[in-house]
């Protein structure tokens, strides 16, 4: 065959010679493609413009006008990552290079360095790279035998190259620029010229090959864009994601800390209790509305509890144990096999079912402490938990609750949620038949709460399907919080029965759901998501009163105590008014009223957190906070039907 054909997104035909490669498509196109192309895509399969197509193929290009582009990124992240390495060798005389992915957000590349370096060089590495983009450089791609490139790559001292050869699979192919070959599978830009921006952020120890017992390695990350002002957007994304770090916040609104004396256990000061407590109080509120009755089961249990839940064998590794002279016990890590014991306390009747036990215990997991941050992932952990004991038939209207409820959280906080629906697994128990039923009933429960949601074919849990609860914070950044999980077996293992109207014995089905997650776990993201600034219902000092002098401090303290049950503080210490707007700013104290003079409660001075002044009488301002408090707010019903 001396030509063929591909197929443009348009759906229009392209004849080429037989063996001509995406570039040359991009030549029989227009010289601009020719000049902006980084990559063209067959489907979902990236690949290197040098690379032949075939006949029939669907084709797109990528340009550098794609700057947003996934798998544009990519390969400009990826060749930025080979500079890196050119500049390295070249600053570096006997420095061994190892590997140099392009990762999310950026790249890094680990090398073997002959001394130590430290952040302070990374500044003279990127002039480098600077110099390089500077005086320009062309990528070109080569295809040799294994051997050869152990030859070559031995010849250079470069023993790690050596070692990933003898590991590769398929065909060798090398990409050089510069005084620099890499091995490397490509894809790769043809030139270095899209490289607009380039910047290194970091520097981290590492393994060779992530294993522990191998040389540790020094990785250098950064990052690269199609644009400057693309690469300063970044930047300010992460600066801003670092002032908004609730470990940091933690500790400058006093709201908790931690210490090494109990890893992964934050201590809560009273002004991050205050919001826990309200987090608390919603969910007690909404939990008696919503059918929920409350429980409280041991914190501590003997092995035997585990082994028959199952816990022992799956989950053991996790859980902190107390051994007694001839027993062993264990501290729970889930509230589920205590609330099954409590069910099978006695024989139930299907018209007890659905019941809803709810219980937030503390609950404590051995998590790794490498794996530990901040309160978002921590070993002391209490979740909104509750398990719903329902019949087959119950399944539906179950998920559809929490559902409704998970959904009624986010939207107080306005966190933008997003649900994910988990099917059978390979390793499953139970029918086909079964499955079927069970994944139905959570599709019809989503649908007719009206949820967007995407499906995770296969991620399930070997009992039973799940839909796991995300959302977005005001970062645009996405957070796993909640789960529904649907469980058929559990219930059974732990005896756990109800007789039926049929008069016959029946297992239950038991929905495992936590919405919020974990209260450290979500307050850490709401204190992300507020840059500590909260919403005036949860904030720890909601009013602040500041009497401008001695002869106000009376009038100050009866206001405080008309504010009243709000959390109301009155600042009369000798600071000058402005310094004391200022504190409760750094504060984020939601509302300051300063009174002098001029004030009384017909006209209060009313500054909201972030500038909004106002002047209200002290009735005006009581009806304007009852409005910041959702369950005052008109008394809407928050269940939907
Ligand atoms: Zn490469
Ligand atoms: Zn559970």
């Amino acid at each position: 065959m001396s030509s063929m054909k591909v197929v443009l997104p348009d759906n229009s035909e392209l004849e080429l010679p037989a063996g001509a490669t995406g570039l040359d498509a991009a030549r029989a196109i227009g010289p601009k493609l020719v000049e902006q192309a980084v990559l063209v895509k067959i489907g979902d399969e990236s690949r290197d413009l040098r690379l032949p197509l075939r006949d029939g193929e669907h084709i797109k290009f990528l340009t550098t006008r794609d700057t947003a582009d996934p798998d544009a990124l990519y390969v400009l992240r990826h060749s930025s990552a080979h500079l890196l390495a050119e500049a390295v060798r070249r600053l570096y005389p006997g420095v061994k290079v190892a590997i140099g992915p392009p990762i999310e957000n950026g790249f890094y590349y680990d090398f073997d360095f002959p001394e130590p370096i430290t952040e302070a060089d990374l500044e003279r590495i990127e002039e480098e790279v600077k110099r390089e983009l500077a005086e320009g450089r062309e990528w070109s791609r080569e295809e040799i035998s294994a051997d050869d490139a152990i030859a070559r790559f031995e010849a250079e001292d470069e023993p790690y190259k050596v070692e990933l050869v003898g590991t590769a699979q398929g065909d060798i192919s090398l990409y050089r620029q510069g005084e620099f070959t890499d091995l490397c599978r490509g894809p790769h830009l043809q030139n270095a010229k899209p490289i607009k921006a380039f910047k290194l952020t970091g520097l981290a120890g590492a393994y060779w090959r992530g294993d522990e017992h191998n040389k540790q390695l020094t990785r250098i990350y950064g990052t690269a864009f199609y644009s400057q002002a693309d690469l300063d957007e970044y930047l300010e994304r992460l600066e801003q994601a670092r002032a908004r770090d609730h470990r940091r916040l933690g500790v400058q609104l006093d709201l908790f800390h931690l210490e090494e004396i109990s890893p992964g256990s934050p201590f809560w000061h009273p002004k991050g209790m205050v919001i826990w407590n309200e987090l608390e109080a919603m969910r007690r509120r909404e939990n008696a509305v919503r059918g929920y009755v409350e429980v409280k089961t041991p914190l501590i249990y003997d092995k035997v509890l585990w082994e028959r839940s199952g816990h022992w064998e799956k989950f053991r590794e996790n859980m902190f144990l107390i051994p007694e002279d001839d027993h062993t016990f264990a501290i729970k890590p889930m509230n589920c096999p205590g609330h099954m014991v409590l069910f099978a306390n006695q024989l139930r009747s299907y018209r007890e079912l659905p019941l809803r036990y709810a219980e937030a215990a503390p609950l404590h997991r051995n998590e790794r402490a490498g794996t530990l941050h901040g309160t978002t992932r921590v070993r002391h952990v209490t979740q909104d938990d509750a398990h719903i004991f329902c019949t087959r038939e119950q399944i539906e209207d179950e998920i559809f609750a929490c559902l409704d409820y998970a959904k009624y959280i986010y939207d107080l906080f306005d966190l933008e949620s997003s649900f994910e629906l988990s099917t059978r697994p390979e390793n499953r128990l139970g029918t086909d038949e079964e499955w079927d039923f069970t994944e139905a009933a959570l599709v019809a429960a989503l649908e007719r709460r009206g949820l967007d949601y995407t499906v995770n074919e296969g991620d399930g849990a070997f009992y039973g399907p799940k839909i796991d609860l995300h959302m977005r914070d005001s970062l645009g950044r996405a957070w796993q919080m909640g789960t529904v999980q649907l469980d058929s077996q559990q219930p059974g293992r732990l005896n756990c029965r109800y007789v039926g109207a049929d008069n016959a014995e029946h297992v239950p089905y038991v929905i495992h759901r936590a919405l919020m997650g974990s209260f450290e776990r979500f307050i850490g993201i709401l204190t992300e998501h507020y840059a500590g600034a909260f919403p005036f219902w949860i904030a720890p000092v909601q009013i602040r009163v500041l009497p401008v002098g001695e002869g106000h401090r009376d009038a100050a303290d009866e206001l405080a105590a008309k504010l009243a049950p709000y959390r109301v503080e009155v600042d009369a210490s000798d600071d000058t008014v402005g310094k004391r707007i200022r504190n409760a700013e750094v504060e984020k104290i939601p509302f300051v009223l300063v009174y002098g003079d001029k004030e009384s409660e017909d006209a209060l001075a009313i500054r909201e957190h972030g500038g909004l002044k106002d002047t209200l009488s002290l009735q005006e301002f009581r009806a304007k906070l009852a409005t910041l408090v959702p369950w005052q707010a008109g008394a809407e019903p928050s269940l939907t039907s």
